[in-house]
Formats: C-alpha cells, sequence, structure tokens
C-alpha cells in the first residue's frame, strides 16, 4: 500500500462453511478528504466477532445481510485524524462499525454510525474493543438484566474463554455467584480457573465431560449464558433448576453450519423446571452503554474484570484471522491491530 491508499475488503461471495480468503476482493483506494461537517478516521483496532460470519451469509439477522460488493461490516476502533466536523475533534477516538478498511469518513451524509469514546477512561486500547467493548457489554446487559443472577446462585457460561463468555464469569463472581465455564481446552480451563477466578471450567472437547459439568454444579444451574448452542446447550438445559434463566445470546456451533444444527433435544426441560429463555442483542441496550462501561471501567481499574486479547497485526490478516473464532486458536477477544494512532490520543 502507498502512503496516500486506502485498503478495504468487499465482500466478494457469501461464504459456504469456513471463511475463505476469496470470499474477499482487497481493493486499493484514494483516502477520502472530508466534506463539510465531516471528519477522515484512520482505523486502529478492528475486532473479529462471529456475528461477522451470519452478515456475510444472506440470512436476514438482526441486521441485515452484508450487499455483495460492499466493504465489509466490523466493528472498530477508530482516531480522527482531520475533522470538518466539532463533534470529532482531531485526535479523538471513536468506535462503531468501521469497516474493514484503513480509512473512512464519519459524519453529515456518510451513513457510518460512531460513537466518541468518552476521554478519560485510562484503559489501553484494546481494552476497548474487549472487556469495555461490545463483548463485554453483553456480557454485563445479557447477564446482569436476563439472567439476573443471584448471590450463591450458579452461572454456567459457554464458549467461556471467549470475549464475552470471560467477562460473563467474571461478572457472576463479583455477584456472588458461583461461576462455571465450558471451554475447548484444558488450557484454556486453566486459565478460567486460575487467573479468572472460575469455581470450575469443563473442557467440553474430553470425554466425560457431562458428567464433570454435573460435578461441577452440585446445586444444579441457575443461569445458563448460552453462546454456543447445539450438544453444550442441551447438557445446559438438562441440568437448569427450577425458574432457572438462559440467557441466549449466541449459538456459534451454527454459524458455519451446512445443515441446520439440530435440537435441542432438552427444550421440554423449560416447561418441567419452568424456566425463562430469552433471545438477547446487545444493541437492545445501546441507550445504556455509558453505564455499562462505566461499570466495567470500574472494575477494571480495581482490578476486578481482566481483559485478554488475541492480537493479530495488519489488516492484511482479516480474512484468514477470521476463523480463529471457529477454530478454538484465539482466547480473550480477537483483534487486529490495523495502526498505531497517528496523533496524540486525546
Ligand atoms: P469468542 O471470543 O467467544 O470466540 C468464539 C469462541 O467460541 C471460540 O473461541 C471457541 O472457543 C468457541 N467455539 C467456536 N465454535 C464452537 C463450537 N462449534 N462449539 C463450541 N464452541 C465453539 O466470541 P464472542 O465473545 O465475540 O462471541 C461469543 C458468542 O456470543 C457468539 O455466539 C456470538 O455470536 C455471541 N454474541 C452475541 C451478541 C448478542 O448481542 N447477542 C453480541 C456479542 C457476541 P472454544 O475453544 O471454547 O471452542
Amino acid at each position: 500500500m502507498t502512503a496516500n491508499q486506502n485498503r478495504e475488503f468487499r465482500l466478494a461471495a457469501r461464504p459456504v462453511g469456513l471463511i475463505k480468503p476469496s470470499d474477499f476482493q482487497l481493493a486499493e483506494t484514494p483516502i477520502p478528504e472530508p466534506g463539510p461537517d465531516q471528519a477522515l478516521v484512520r482505523t486502529l483496532y478492528l475486532s473479529l466477532d462471529p456475528t461477522n460470519r451470519v452478515w456475510m451469509s444472506d440470512r436476514d439477522g438482526y441486521l441485515p445481510p452484508i450487499e455483495l460488493g460492499a466493504v465489509m461490516r466490523g466493528i472498530g476502533l477508530g482516531q480522527v485524524v482531520r475533522s470538518n466536523n466539532p463533534a470529532f475533534p482531531e485526535g479523538s477516538l471513536v468506535q462503531g462499525l468501521l469497516g474493514w478498511r484503513d480509512y473512512l469518513l464519519i459524519g453529515t451524509g456518510t451513513g457510518v454510525s460512531v460513537s466518541l469514546v468518552p476521554a478519560g477512561l485510562g484503559v489501553p486500547l484494546p481494552v476497548l474493543l474487549g472487556a469495555l467493548g461490545a463483548t463485554g457489554l453483553t456480557a454485563y446487559f445479557g447477564l446482569i438484566e436476563l439472567g439476573k443472577p443471584q448471590p450463591g446462585e450458579t452461572v454456567v457460561v459457554s464458549a467461556a474463554a471467549g470475549a464475552t463468555g470471560s467477562v460473563v464469569g467474571q461478572i457472576a463472581k463479583i455477584l456472588g455467584c458461583r461461576a462455571v465455564g465450558i471451554a475447548g481446552s484444558d488450557d484454556k480451563c486453566a486459565w478460567l480457573v486460575n487467573e479468572l477466578g472460575f469455581d470450575a471450567a469443563v473442557n467440553y472437547k474430553k470425554e466425560g465431560w457431562k458428567k464433570q459439568l454435573t460435578a461441577a454444579c452440585p446445586q444444579g444451574i441457575d443461569v445458563v449464558f448460552e453462546n454456543v448452542g447445539g450438544e453444550i446447550l442441551d447438557a445446559a438445559l438438562a441440568r437448569i433448576n427450577l425458574r432457572a434463566r438462559i440467557v441466549l445470546c449466541g449459538l456459534i456451533a451454527s454459524y458455519n453450519a451446512k445443515e441446520p444444527v439440530p435440537g435441542p433435544y432438552n427444550f421440554g426441560n423449560l416447561l418441567i423446571k419452568r424456566a425463562q429463555l430469552q433471545g438477547f442483542i446487545i444493541l437492545d441496550y445501546a441507550a445504556r452503554f455509558p453505564e455499562g462501561v462505566k461499570q466495567l471501567a470500574q472494575w477494571f481499574r480495581q482490578g476486578r474484570l481482566q481483559h485478554r486479547d488475541t492480537l493479530v497485526e495488519g489488516l492484511q490478516e482479516a480474512p484468514v484471522a477470521i476463523n480463529r473464532l471457529f477454530d478454538g486458536s484465539a482466547t480473550g477477544k480477537l483483534l487486529i491491530r490495523v495502526a498505531e494512532p497517528p496523533l496524540p490520543v486525546t
């Protein structure tokens, strides 16, 4: 890329199974000039999220599918580098659907929705897309508003060593619950228990894991924070207590599936246990993000909430790195570092 060029990944094909680099087209375009009431943003970090895979399909979701030929949609953190809009001063940080590109225009007529990152949070930049970002907020609002955990209750979270799951378990502990994680390796389980303070963690790739889940939840399960679906959701549903709450946050086991994933087979247990299962979409809580960020930032500064990320260098790596969400090779929040802030951060 020459210094005055902008790279952008456009959606070239709808993936079948795992995402392939050929599902994208890399285009080089001139860096755009901000017009009246617009600002130019340099992307610093890109968040890779399982929902990217859903947006690439032609399935209607909580957002419409990305159109073929359009810039790949993605959450990012950027810095305003030139501004004709007083709401976005030069040097300020913005967060939102920046897309998979180096530069973009925001402000009047751009159709890009971003929010200013509050000044003075005092946390490293990657944390703004992880423990304090959309996944941290998902954990916070999903667990508290839908899970309604009470002290002493048992909270089970799947994809527990991921961006959302790791925060769910930590908040459960802060709220005085028993936190049990389900994750895909012994290393991840050890990290959850030894570093994050989960009470137990179960490796679902090992034989006998369902028995271990029973042992890890001697009082049964009061709250299920479900990120995976399929067999894992079924195992949790089989162990719920009377009036359990199931937060249906994600179904990652089915995102690459060519055929529908069957089940859940233990659906009837919801009836027997008079349980409540509710779907959750973080966008419904957008008006309360400042409140969530404030609380998460406070826990982070107090050392009660840890952030971990798997950082991949370079925008060009995004089309390959995204599959690390599905092969288990990432721990914590999966991020792409696109650039260092060109200006002092304000
Ligand atoms: P993660 O950082 O948790 O990454 C995904 C993890 O899922 C992987 O690390 C992997 O860990 C696990 N995983 C992948 N495939 C499978 C599988 N087939 N079976 C079991 N585990 C699997 O991602 P996020 O925190 O961003 O997202 C977690 C979930 O939350 C997703 O389902 C996502 O769609 C959902 N989500 C929903 C939101 C909402 O508003 N509803 C907002 C944000 C996220 P392992 O090694 O343990 O297998």
